[in-house]
């Protein structure tokens, strides 16, 4: 079953890369395809992972796969394959579309099945889907170097934003607000008015004494695999770290703030809710962060 429609009129809006794979088969993208009863569609009851790829490597790909085991045992969804297999159908497709510098997009849904909330009790029949996506590395690189302007908006998800599940119609809702204020990332805030994250995105400040602050983890937060890269990174070069929560105020303030994500390492924040950030660049911290990151993901910057 083909949809070529959205690919054929608008080509530039066309979902991801020529091959998609689904349950074991490399499929050409418009005919990939799930059912309708998947209860990835019916309920979101699914968790997906995004990997970032470098020059044809994956980036962080075992902290992609931890958090990926974590996410589906929370929600009691066993892996779909062996853990070991999942690196060979990433190699795979990033083959198939000949992916330099890009996205892999990995689905993992509680398969189809009829209609009704509780999780089946008959046997696990898992829906797995990956896709690949080109990025523009001159776009990434230029992101990186003159940073984003980001808007601050209350943080509506759910208890559990420690699981990466695609439940994720709070964050499209902010993170148009976003796009439609001009900006690139909404900061979700806490019924205490501290950051908890951005809808897509880690938060990170350069507070008034230079020390370098993020939200602790928690259920509040993704344990996002580019922010513990960067924390570990911090560490070893002998910045001063803290994991704490902070005020939309004290971003404000903040001589510098950035976002990780892995379509992003410490990409700057240069404006909140327009007011700029230190002096509206890249900060000197965010800039050395970027590099600390490329050398330890094994990837170069943008
Ligand atoms: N926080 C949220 C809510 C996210 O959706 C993401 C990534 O999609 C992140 C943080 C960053 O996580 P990672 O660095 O693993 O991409």
């Amino acid at each position: 079953m083909a949809y070529p429609s959205v690919m054929e009129k608008w080509p530039d809006r066309g979902p991801s890369g020529r091959i998609a794979y689904v349950n074991g088969r490399y499929l050409r993208h418009g005919e990939a395809s799930v059912h309708v009863e998947d209860r990835g569609l019916q309920f979101g009851d699914s968790i997906y992972e995004v990997c970032r790829v470098e020059a044809g490597v994956l980036l962080d790909e075992q902290g992609h796969l931890d958090r990926l085991e974590r996410s589906l045992a929370a929600i009691e969804l066993p892996m779909p394959v062996a853990r070991g297999a999942l690196p060979r159908i990433m190699r795979e497709l990033i083959r198939r579309n000949r992916l330099r510098d890009g996205l892999i997009y990995l689905q993992v849904t509680r398969g189809a099945f009829r209609r009704d909330h509780p999780i089946p009790d008959s046997a696990a029949r898992p829906t797995l889907i990956l896709t690949a996506r080109t990025g523009d590395p001159a776009m990434a690189a230029a992101r990186l170097a003159q940073g984003v302007k980001i808007i601050t908006r209350p943080d509506e998800r759910w208890a559990r934003r420690d699981i990466k599940t695609t439940q994720l119609l709070p964050a499209i809702l902010a993170k148009t607000a976003a796009k439609r204020a001009g900006a690139a990332e909404a900061w979700l805030v806490d019924g205490d008015g501290f950051v908890t994250e951005g809808g897509s995105t880690n938060g990170w400040i350069v507070d008034a004494g230079g020390t370098l602050v993020t939200r602790p983890l928690s259920r509040d937060i993704l344990p996002g695999v580019t922010r513990a890269v960067v924390l570990a990174a911090a560490g070893e070069a002998g910045l001063t770290v803290a994991e704490r929560k902070f005020t939309v105020a004290e971003a404000y303030a903040a001589r510098e703030a950035f976002l990780t994500s892995a379509s992003g390492a410490a990409v700057p924040v240069v404006g909140i809710d327009g007011r700029a950030i230190g002096d509206g660049r890249a900060g000197p911290l965010t800039l050395r962060l970027q590099e600390l990151y490329a050398e330890r993901s094994g990837g170069g910057l943008g």
